[in-house]
């Protein structure tokens, strides 16, 4: 299933406005993660590459939903973490780009 031309539309909205809250909250997001810790076994994917095992609690967009919103619901798109994992990526990619710091929204 790949997201429909509305809500993308809102969804890049929110992007503008650098509120992303609301996506994370809406019940689309909600299932599809539900779906991605599913197909995963709700283990962590870098760890499980390194031989190790950690419950994941957290979904990841491996191409950000502020890059490609399109691929936001895109269940490729999707690795499931635990939160050091999780929390590693994300600071790797901060000291690549010098953006603002990044919430980990995806949390939710
Ligand atoms: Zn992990
Ligand atoms: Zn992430």
């Amino acid at each position: 299933m790949t997201i429909s031309r509305e809500r993308l539309r809102w969804l890049e909205g929110l992007i503008r406005e650098d509120k992303m809250i609301p996506f994370y909250k809406w019940s689309g997001w909600r299932k599809k993660r539900q779906e991605a810790l599913e197909r995963d076994n709700y283990e962590c994917q870098e760890c499980k590459r390194e031989g190790k095992y950690s419950r994941a609690q957290n979904v990841h967009h491996l191409k950000e939903v502020k890059d490609r919103p399109d691929l936001a619901l895109t269940l490729d798109n999707l690795e499931s973490v635990c939160i050091q994992c999780h929390n590693k990526i994300h600071d790797k990619r901060l000291k690549k780009d010098k953006r603002k710091p990044f919430v980990i929204e995806e949390r939710w």
